[in-house]
């Protein structure tokens, strides 16, 4: 049945060979107790080893049921060692955290046996070596010979057709080894087994055979078998581990080492809660910053204004910008104009344009505002005079309003009345208090207000009235100038004229607490509608006419040169990025009509209904978008000069606040991920001493037909947990950690709940500290699969 033909296995250990078979030829029969006797070195061990398949022969033959090994492939001997051998070795080698029927199924378990025939098997087997009462112990639970018997039955198990057993007494007494004696005995009865014994005593009194061995040969045989009958059925069922047992297997293991398992995996997930915190308050930063974007900022007005921005286009090759090579290492320097590298640019407003922004969805705004320079006539009366209203003094803009809605919608979302009401009508004003409830001396005093005193109650402002007064009505033409119509007591009479508008402080409204961003300046607000209503009179009166006929101020009699530069504030202050609130820049504009260009003086009379500057205040982020985008597509033909361009500051102040979280969180990672890096040694170096650790059960698992890839695999089931552990470990306490650092972080800034793990985070991290933890083991794992499985054994 198994056949030795001129066997040859030798050592080399540097320059020395040892040989430790010298060409031996054995024949076996099918059922028979073999005893190996020899001396110590004699080279017992390893002809077992050989036999085994555990250890490969040099040179000669070993043929199994008429088949040779002399081309098996890996998976063949591992195939073989699972079917057709059971070892039995001194020292028991039984897999100290597995319990006895998993050690018992092992071999089965690699050779894919089905769980319930497994377990079936296993406990018959156990049974029949005598341990039907210790079954659900652990082999440390056990004595020797309790032992002894476990690997026999482990050895039986998979049913092979050769037992080898080194020494299987060694380690018992003598009555604990008659016994195991007698029970291999029995087994020898339908399988050949081949025992190494250096006791003479027992191999006499219960082998069938005795064969002698010394130098590396076998010297007497006192039952040779001279001619081997030629059978040739030999099949080899192949053996493999699933990644579950190697689970099972090494989560056992770790069962073993709470503690150490515990602390690597705490360690290790330091790395995973720094990353983890980090994102989780950079995702809560940025939270609050698109809360606060559409909260706050999102009554930040897109702005179309008349005056000139300066284009950068140095970045533009296209656009008429540089083509030179940046950061060139040439030693050169290379004079230029800046001016050439920006175009001012000039957006014509007109009444088309207007029309196409008339037509945008009011669904998509609070409201829209114009900023005209047009000068309302006003005047105020305290009963029983009356007076000019020096607009100069005073701050006067019109508030957004909805085209279709009722007015004040915009004014409602962002303001509070602390006295009367809201406007309703078109001819009704409201007087807008700063933060501390403050107005300028010169407003009151513009308004006929005592200014002298150390409050006004708001009361006594609400209902106070003023009249709009046309042009024809308010200028008389005195020569080739025009004047006011009138002194004090005729300004009386304009005031009671049934022509002059009444109009009326309705209320007196503040910017809401949480508003961060006030986007109308302190002063009086009118209605557009009011504006536009004067200018559709005023375009046609007579001052208009005669100041577009004539090229001097026909207010001031100075003459008018053509040249249009310094038309204004407005347009410094918009060229560059606006560094101010643009509809406080617009309304300073507005304050100031003396400016000396005849445009200018037009607009100022009424001359026109195109505004220097529109305001759109879009509901939303999301609304803001359509917005723009429907502004776009106004250009989209048209050539650069022709395009109008608006100014968006809330999108130039997230893009800054973005950019540098992005930053702040890459730079943080950058340096928890060094934690992950210390934890991928760390986890090497545990693995390491874990091979170590497990070298005998290497051994052990290599004798029973596991694959140098599943000795791979249960190292990796181990880092597999390990990294499982960490991850869900870091996840945790990260989570758990959210809560101080929240309540810490409300204390300092007032904002609440800043920290806040993105759940696809967790999952990525939770996967990144297992793809970690199992490269930081790879190489150890790879290590334990190299190991010679003799050596294995031999460890201690
Ligand atoms: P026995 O089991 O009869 O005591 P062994 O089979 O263990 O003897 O050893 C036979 C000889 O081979 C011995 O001289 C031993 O030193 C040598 N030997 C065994 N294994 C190795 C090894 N891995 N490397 C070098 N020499 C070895
Ligand atoms: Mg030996």
């Amino acid at each position: 049945m198994l056949q030795l033909k001129d066997i040859t296995k030798s050592y080399k250990t540097g320059d020395f060979t040892q040989v430790a078979l010298n060409k031996v030829s054995l024949n076996f029969r099918e059922s028979e107790f073999v005893a190996i006797l020899g001396q110590s070195g004699s080279g017992k061990t390893t002809l077992l080893n050989v036999i085994g398949g555990l250890d490969q022969y040099d040179s000669g033959e070993l043929i199994i049921n008429g088949q040779s090994t002399k081309h098996f492939q890996d998976g063949e001997w591992d195939a073989y060692r699972n079917n057709s051998v059971g070892f039995i070795f001194q020292s028991y080698n039984l897999i100290s955290h597995l319990s006895i029927v998993d050690n018992v199924e092992m071999g089965m378990t690699l050779s894919g046996v089905s769980t319930s025939e497994k377990n079936r098997k296993a406990i018959e087997v156990l049974e029949k070596v005598g341990l039907k009462d210790h079954i659900h112990k652990k082999p440390n639970q056990l004595s020797g010979g309790q032992m002894q018997r476990v690997a026999i039955a482990r050895a039986l198990a998979n049913n092979p057709d050769i037992i080898l057993a080194d020494e299987p007494t060694g380690a018992l007494d003598s009555e604990t080894s008659e016994q195991i004696m007698e029970l291999i005995k029995t087994i020898a009865e339908d399988k050949l087994v081949i025992m190494v014994t250096h006791n003479p005593e027992l191999a006499e009194q219960y082998a069938d055979r005795v064969i002698k061995f010394s130098d590396g040969s076998s010297v007497s045989d006192t039952n040779p078998l001279a001619t081997q009958k030629a059978t040739s059925n030999y099949t080899l069922k192949k053996t493999s581990m699933n990644f579950l047992t190697a689970l099972k297997l090494s989560g056992k293991n770790i069962a073993t080492k709470k503690w150490r398992t515990g602390l690597t995996a705490f360690a290790s997930s330091i790395g995973i809660i720094g990353i983890a915190l980090i994102l989780s308050l950079s995702n809560g930063f940025d939270k609050q910053i698109s809360t606060y974007e559409t909260g706050a900022m999102s009554n930040f007005p897109i702005t179309i204004s008349q005056s000139a921005m300066s284009v950068d286009v140095s970045d533009h090759a296209a656009m008429g910008g540089t083509d030179l090579p940046m950061y060139p290492t040439e030693k050169t320097l290379i004079p230029y104009d800046p001016t050439e590298n920006s175009i001012i640019h000039t957006n014509v407003l007109t009444t088309e344009y207007l029309d196409y922004l008339d037509k945008i969805d009011p669904e998509l705004m609070d409201g829209i505002s114009y900023t005209r320079t047009v000068n309302l006539n006003m005047l105020k009366s305290d009963g029983e005079i009356a007076s000019t209203v020096n607009k100069g003094n005073v701050s006067f803009s019109t508030y957004p309003s909805k085209q279709e809605d009722t007015s004040g919608s915009y004014l409602e979302q962002y303001y509070d009345v602390l006295e009367g009401s809201f406007p309703t009508k078109e001819t009704d004003l409201v007087l807008i208090v700063d933060q501390y409830n403050r107005m300028n001396n010169a407003a009151l005093d513009a308004l006929g207000i005592n200014y002298n005193v150390d409050s006004i109650n708001l009361a006594d402002l609400v209902g106070y009235e003023l009249k709009l007064i046309k042009n024809d009505d308010f200028y008389k033409k005195n020569g080739e100038q025009f004047t006011v119509n009138g002194t004090a007591s005729n300004l009386m009479d304009m005031y009671n004229n049934d022509e002059a508008i009444t109009l009326n402080i309705v209320g007196v409204i503040r910017e809401q607490e949480d508003s961060k961003m006030s986007t109308l300046p302190a002063g009086i607000a009118y209605s557009d509608e009011l504006a536009t209503h004067f200018i559709e009179d005023a375009k046609t009166s007579e001052i208009v006419k005669a100041q577009q006929e004539a090229d001097y101020n026909v207010l001031t009699g100075q003459i008018l040169s053509d040249d249009i530069a310094g038309s204004g504030m407005a347009g410094m202050t918009q060229a560059g990025m606006p560094s101010m609130d643009p509809s406080m820049a617009a309304a300073m504009a507005a304050a100031m009509p003396t400016t000396s260009t005849k445009e200018a003086i037009l607009a100022s009379l009424g001359a026109t209904e195109i505004p220097t500057s529109v305001s759109l205040y879009p509901l939303d982020f999301g609304t803001k978008e359509s917005i723009t985008t429907y502004l776009d597509e106004w250009n989209t033909d048209l050539a650069e000069e022709d395009q109008v361009l608006y100014t968006d500051l809330a999108a130039i102040v997230t893009s800054i606040s973005g950019g540098i979280m992005d930053g702040i969180t890459m730079v943080l990672v950058a340096f928890a991920a060094i934690s992950l890096v210390v934890s991928l040694i760390m986890i090497s170096i545990i693995t390491y001493i874990s091979v170590m650790e497990r070298t005998k059960e290497i051994g052990v698992l290599r004798a029973l037909g596991a694959r140098k890839k599943d000795i791979t695999r249960v190292f990796n089931a181990e880092t597999f947990i390990i990294g499982v552990c960490s991850g869900v470990l870091g996840i945790g306490i990260t989570y758990l950690l959210t809560i101080p650092v929240n309540a810490i972080l409300f204390n300092l800034t007032e904002l609440s709940n800043v920290a806040q793990l993105n759940p696809i985070h967790a999952i990525t991290l939770g996967i990144i500290s297992v793809v970690l933890t199992m490269l930081g083991g790879f190489i150890p794992a790879k290590m334990a699969a190299k190991k010679d499985p003799v050596t294995a054994l031999r460890s201690e």
